[in-house]
């Protein structure tokens, strides 16, 4: 059996009893940084043993960790926060468990965009999940292809990218599109900013933006609807 444990994205009691208990049981934790995870594991007092399992080493472990699986061990996969296999190492070994016939079960846990999403005031009854953008390549297309979309999305986005993803944002979407920064969720500087990608255009300009965070955008028609509103409120 495969374990897929969500951990804390910031506040360390956010992990479920059941996560606390299958770390402890499992014969092996397959971590994506074992020092980080180290923490954890030393907060609640778990020695289950490690071994890294990251992006750039999954392709070559997923066989050696298939023959552990079919030996009878039981394996938890972690990331360094959140749940695995979202923008995390996961999908490739959960498909390669399922095509052997190994039983995975994915515990319901912390992620990062459901926090700022429920929160962001953005409509969040249907929502796409874009994760990180392209660097590069392809970052225009999947620009072009969220500005088009009709219901809210999201994105993760690195600090030091910030500034450039709202401008190029606003380009493609519309000054007035409503939108949501989420900022250290579930951590001490915890922060929203909500407003229009315009607005938080030139936040991200004025002062430095650190720390993790999720951007929320409202769907094409939100803009509309804004106006909308403003002009009835009138
Ligand atoms: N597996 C994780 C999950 O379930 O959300 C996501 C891992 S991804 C490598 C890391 C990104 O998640 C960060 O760059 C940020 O966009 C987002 N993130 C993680 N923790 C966060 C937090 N406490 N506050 C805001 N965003 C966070």
């Amino acid at each position: 059996m495969l374990y897929l444990i969500p951990t804390p994205i910031g506040h360390l009691e956010d992990i479920t009893l059941r996560a606390l208990r299958l770390l402890k049981e499992v014969d092996l934790i397959l971590a994506e940084d074992t020092r980080l995870t180290g923490r954890l594991l030393k907060h609640y007092d778990i020695s289950t043993p490690m071994q890294a399992f990251h992006a750039h080493n999954e392709h070559s472990r997923v066989q050696k960790i298939l023959d552990e699986l079919q030996a009878g061990k039981k394996l938890g996969l972690v990331s360094d926060a959140g749940t695995p296999g979202i923008s995390d190492p996961g999908f490739l070994l959960v498909r390669a468990c399922l095509e052997a016939g190994i039983q995975v079960e994915s515990l319901p846990g912390p992620t990062a965009f459901v926090p700022a999403l429920t929160a962001s005031g953005l409509p969040c009854d249907r929502f796409h999940f874009e994760g990180f953008l392209p660097h590069k390549k392809g970052r225009k297309k999947r620009l072009e292809y969220l500005a088009s979309l009709p219901h809210t999305f999201i994105l993760y986005e690195s600090p030091h990218r910030i500034a450039r993803c709202l401008h190029e944002l606003e380009a493609h979407c519309g000054p007035d599109r409503p939108a949501c920064l989420a900022r250290e969720l579930s951590k001490i500087h915890e922060e929203f900013l909500r407003g229009t990608l315009s607005h938080l255009a030139k936040a991200a300009e004025k002062r430095t933006l650190k720390g993790e965070m999720v951007l929320i955008v409202g769907g094409q028609a939100s803009d509309k609807r804004n106006k909308t509103t403003r002009k009835d409120d009138r």
